[in-house]
């Protein structure tokens, strides 16, 4: 198994793309402690699904894009797991609006919970990994990050945000044996794209060369090589997960 006794961190665990990473690491023997923003069924039930697989696994509500939130639940997770070798910062959401009709609101909370978050959750596990000397961040992006999108400026900066701030804690990190590394999906089957019109599928499904939207898991694929020892000498580097998307 790739991630065996490991213990991870996964922001947003609770479905979607975060729920498909928590179930894969825990397939490769990875004790996850994993968090939504509220206590639900949800995360009950992955909770669930996750020990029934034979690792440790914990949700926690918690809003990581507070900072004190996120120091409080990395010191929780401390002392139920023991210490962290894995960060995933997955937790992101969407407010798509054109730039002429978006307000203030609108464009710093997407940017605070989707950029903030990662800031935030970087700097409560960045003591711990650097005393104890190793450590694996993967934070996940979006190929909008890198090529923009119509009606999603808030998103595509929040998205591109994370690419400079995880290149540059990569820089900061990589003598301590911390890597830093962007996955960067395409277009994915989740509740988050689940409330786009057909037609706007159909058209994304088009830009598509593989002619379909990843699945979750596929996304959660490339984030357990980057987190495992498959990918050592691996970092700074962003991995488009997008079927071969030309502007990614
Ligand atoms: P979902 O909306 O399905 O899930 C988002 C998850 O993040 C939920 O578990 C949600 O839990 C959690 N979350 C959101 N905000 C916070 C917060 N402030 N604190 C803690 N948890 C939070 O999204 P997806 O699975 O589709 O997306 C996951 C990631 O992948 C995001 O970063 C997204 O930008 C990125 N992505 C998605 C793509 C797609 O096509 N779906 C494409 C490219 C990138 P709760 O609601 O309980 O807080």
């Amino acid at each position: 198994m790739l991630l065996e006794n490991k213990i991870a961190i996964v922001t947003g665990g609770t479905r979607g793309i975060g729920h498909a990473i928590a179930l894969r690491f825990a397939r490769e023997g990875c004790h996850v402690a994993f968090c939504g923003r509220s206590q639900s069924h949800e995360m009950e039930q992955v909770e669930q699904e996750l020990c029934a697989l034979g690792v440790k696994a914990k949700g926690y509500a918690v809003d990581v894009a507070e900072y004190q939130s996120a120091q409080q639940f990395v010191a929780d997770v401390v002392k139920d797991f023991g210490r962290i070798d894995i960060l995933v910062n997955n937790a992101g959401i969407t407010d798509d609006v054109a730039v002429k009709r978006m307000t203030q609101e609108q464009f710093e909370r997407v940017v605070a919970t989707n950029l903030g978050s990662v800031f935030c959750m970087t700097k409560a596990v960045q003591p711990l990994m650097w005393k104890q000397g190793f450590g694996s961040i993967v934070n996940i992006g979006s190929v909008v990050g890198i090529a923009g999108n119509y009606n999603q400026a808030n998103y595509a900066a929040s998205k591109a945000g994370i690419i400079g701030f995880s290149k540059s804690c990569a820089k900061e990190f990589a003598a301590r044996n911390i890597r830093v590394n962007v996955v960067a999906p395409g277009f994915v089957e989740t509740e988050m794209t689940s409330q786009m019109p057909p037609e706007l599928k159909a058209t994304w499904c088009q830009r598509i060369p593989m002619k379909r939207p990843a699945t979750a898991d596929e996304v959660a694929l490339a984030c357990v090589f980057l987190a495992s020892d498959m990918s050592t000498y691996i970092t700074s580097h962003v991995m488009p997960v997008c079927g071969g998307m030309e502007d990614a």
